[in-house]
């Protein structure tokens, strides 16, 4: 049913709204209404007036629109309003009001000064409405979000918030601190070397806004030192709060990062494993060590062992001829006695760690003999250059074994080069990646290793060291066995002329990719 267009009234003109319309649209408004004298003496006051200040018609016509002051508003705050309103211009502003039974309000008033034909302001028309509520939701979220903002800020990680083009919209001290740090913006490194490690994973959860838990990324800073973080991503939806938004909500989403600085606890964990390492490894070096005394021992007795069987086989050929030698067969009882004896001594020998064979990678494997050699290279003044391998470089072998064998090759240059006085004092580990294999250098600036003596080196009991040495001249003849173990070969470059390249190479794991 189609609605008529009402007719305007007899009286009134066109354009024009009787007066009592208007009398009852004040008397019905929403807004609590009053009309004073120039002295702010209240003249009228609509229902809603009457309704938020709890006093009747009666009792307030006559009276000052004081009547509602609670006088806490501050002096000033009316001499503002008075000033403003004598002017003739409109006045805004928040006053406590109290009501007839003694509570308070916060009333968002108006006043309007009505001006005669002449010019004089004759009346004012006040209008107002309790904000108590809004203004109580205000100081909330304002309470709020001072209370967010301080625990972020004294929260021991380090937070940023930011938009969905990736600016920062919100950090905490300890981030401004990574800031000064790491230099701009460290939460974009690190969402870097987040989507580096992640890959597709980062991209899915990126786009799908889910959350990622803690992940240890590593970035380098400034100075080309590495630090550890441990990052997190959660996701925060704000809901559009401009007017646009009202009907049709718009949603922004914004990326939490939280970032916790793990370098100490990294640095510490590192020291402990390369502590746990050493250990390990001296507990192999003095396997090793009785490994050569035993085996010395046995190699020393081997030799007159035989030179008896020899002459055992000689008395043993004259006996045959009819000779009649009665300490041959005493001789026979020493010779199988001392044959025991060593095989007793043979079997004393302890064998080679039982260490499983699994993926070890040699870069992560010579970076680790650096450090477990770094006190040594320091106090004997050597410049280390470290070349590690960009391609693949995992091996199957034992890792203790391996580290032992090239903490062996690095110790053995020091100890050359210490020999020589004067010079500079160089080591080069290099390692690199091919085809099938991998090839790890070790050279130095020492003296270097005669033509004539680049195998007999490897044999066991051969020493270049004279008198004064502490080894039995097995070091490279056990690294040799350590290489055979592995598939691997060992030799000294003949074309090195400037010191010692001892040249390692160990088959690569099937599928890995050379530099
Ligand atoms: P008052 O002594 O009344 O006034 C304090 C200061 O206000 C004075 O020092 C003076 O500078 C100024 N002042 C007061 N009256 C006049 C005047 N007639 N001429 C010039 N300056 C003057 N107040 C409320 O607290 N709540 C309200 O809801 C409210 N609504 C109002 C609505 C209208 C239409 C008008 C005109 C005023 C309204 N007022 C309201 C103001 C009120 O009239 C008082 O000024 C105020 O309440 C302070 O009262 P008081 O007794 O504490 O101090």
């Amino acid at each position: 049913m189609s609605k008529q267009p009402v007719a305007p009234t007899a009286t009134a003109a066109a354009g024009e709204v009787p007066m009592h319309l208007f009398r009852k649209a004040v008397e019905q408004a929403a807004l609590a209404i009053s009309i004073t004298d120039a002295k702010a003496n209240i003249l009228y006051a609509n229902g809603a007036f009457q309704r938020i200040t709890g006093y009747g018609q009666d009792e307030v016509v006559g009276h000052n629109e004081s009547i509602l002051s609670y006088r806490v508003t501050p002096k000033l705050v009316y001499e503002t309003l008075w000033a403003q309103i004598q002017r003739q211009r409109p006045w805004n502003g928040l006053l406590v009001n109290k009501r007839k039974d003694g509570s308070r309000y916060l009333a968002d008033v108006t006043i309007t000064p009505v001006v005669s034909e002449d010019g004089d302001t004759t009346h004012y028309l006040g209008m107002h409405r309790d904000v108590t509520e809004v203004h109580r939701l205000e100081r909330q979220v304002q309470n709020q979000k001072t209370l967010i903002e301080s625990v972020v800020d004294a929260a021991q990680v380090a937070i940023v918030l930011l938009d969905d083009k990736e600016r920062v919209v919100l950090d905490n001290q300890e981030y401004k601190k990574l800031v000064s740090d790491l230099g701009k913006e460290p939460a974009l490194k690190l969402l870097a070397a987040l989507r580096e490690q992640m890959g597709d994973a980062f991209a899915k959860a990126h786009d799908k806004h889910r959350n990622i838990a803690a992940r240890e990324v590593c970035i380098e800073t400034p100075k080309k030192t590495s630090r550890w973080f441990s990052c997190a991503i959660s996701w925060f939806e704000e809901h559009d709060v401009g007017a646009d938004a009202f009907y049709e909500p718009l949603r922004r989403h914004y990326l939490l990062l939280t970032i916790q600085d793990i370098s100490e606890i990294k640095r510490q964990q590192e020291a402990l494993r390369i502590n746990s390492l050493r250990a390990l490894l001296s507990e192999q070096e003095r396997i090793q060590g009785l490994r050569e005394t035993l085996a010395g021992a046995v190699y020393q007795l081997e030799g007159p062992l035989n030179m008896l069987s020899a002459v055992a086989a000689m008395m043993e050929r004259r006996r045959d001829n009819g000779a009649d030698l009665p300490a041959a067969s005493a001789l026979d009882e020493a010779m199988q006695k001392s044959r025991e004896a060593l095989e007793t001594l043979r079997s004393c020998i302890p064998c080679q760690s039982n260490e499983a064979m699994q993926p070890v990678d040699l870069n992560e494997v010579l970076v680790d003999v650096l450090k477990l050699t770094t006190a040594n290279l320091l106090s004997a003044g050597v410049v280390v250059e470290w070349l590690p391998s960009s391609g693949a470089t995992t091996i199957s072998g034992h890792p203790a074994q391996l580290t032992n064998l090239f903490k062996q090759l690095v110790s053995n240059a020091i100890e050359a080069m210490n020999e020589r006085r004067g010079g500079t004092r160089e080591l080069r580990l290099t390692c690199s990646t091919h085809a099938d294999h991998i090839e790890i250098r070790v050279e130095d600036s020492g003296p270097g290793i005669a033509d004539d003596l680049r195998y007999k080196v490897f044999q066991p009991f051969f020493t270049t060291k004279g008198a004064a040495r502490q080894h039995l001249g097995l070091g490279l003849a056990m690294a040799q066995e350590v290489i055979n173990q592995h598939g691997g070969t060992i030799d000294i470059d003949p074309a090195w002329r400037t010191g010692c390249r001892v040249r390692v190479q160990l088959p690569l794991i099937a599928g890995g990719s050379h530099d």
